[in-house]
């Protein structure tokens, strides 16, 4: 049987980690939608206009290497607000969403837009702090120069593009789940995510 999950939230509120964990747990296939957001953003810095580096997008393109920069992440944000490009990128998520032994999809709109008949519809949050504070110790951790201030203003900025666009907005779908992480460990929000996944089995 094919079942979707749809993992939906906010920049760095542990949606990625919670995804990942979950589709191991299950043998599941897992999409990080917000590459396929990331890899138009590292073309356009590049000077390809925005539709154009969205329809010639390629499966290959998600594995490069300099997408998790925070210059690459607000370029992200700010083609996803186009609608030519979200609608350009929709295909490919759908075939993923139905890719027969289940898949996890996360990201903004998956609960919303994307797969709106998922199985299981989990959405993530954390406080902006926690979200920034998570956020600066990684980058620290990887050797990035910046300051906390710097990247909280950088988590706000998005959160407001991301919620506030016409297209697609994020927010939980009616019937997601709510995970609020700010004051979960690790562990204790994959617990969280598999215990709801199992409870809607
Ligand atoms: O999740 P991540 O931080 O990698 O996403 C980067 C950006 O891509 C987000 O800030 C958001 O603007 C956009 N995105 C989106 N819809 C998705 C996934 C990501 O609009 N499903």
């Amino acid at each position: 049987m094919a079942c979707t999950i749809a993992i939906d939230g906010p920049a760095a509120a542990g949606k990625g980690t919670i995804s990942k964990a979950v589709a191991a747990h299950f043998g599941f296939a897992h999409l990080d939608t917000g590459l396929l957001y990331r890899a138009v953003g590292r073309r356009v810095l590049d000077g390809v206009p925005p539709v154009e580096a969205a329809r010639a997008l390629r499966a290959e393109d998600l594995a490069a290497d300099d997408l998790r920069t925070q210059e690459v992440a607000q370029a992200a944000s700010e083609v996803a607000v186009i609608p030519e490009v979200r609608a350009a990128l929709v295909d490919f998520q759908r075939a993923f969403a139905r890719r027969s032994g289940g898949a996890v999809l996360d990201g903004r709109d998956i609960g919303t837009i994307i797969c709106p008949e998922a199985e299981v519809k989990l959405f993530v949050t954390a406080s902006a702090e926690v979200r920034a504070q998570r956020r600066f110790a990684e980058l620290t951790e990887k050797g990035t120069e910046t300051d906390y201030a710097t990247v909280l203003a950088d988590v706000r900025d998005r959160d407001a593009r991301d919620m506030g666009r016409a297209d697609a907005p994020l927010k939980p779908a009616a019937d997601a789940v709510q995970i609020d992480t700010s004051e979960l460990s690790i562990d204790e929000a994959v617990a969280e995510a598999i215990a709801v996944v199992n409870s809607a089995k």
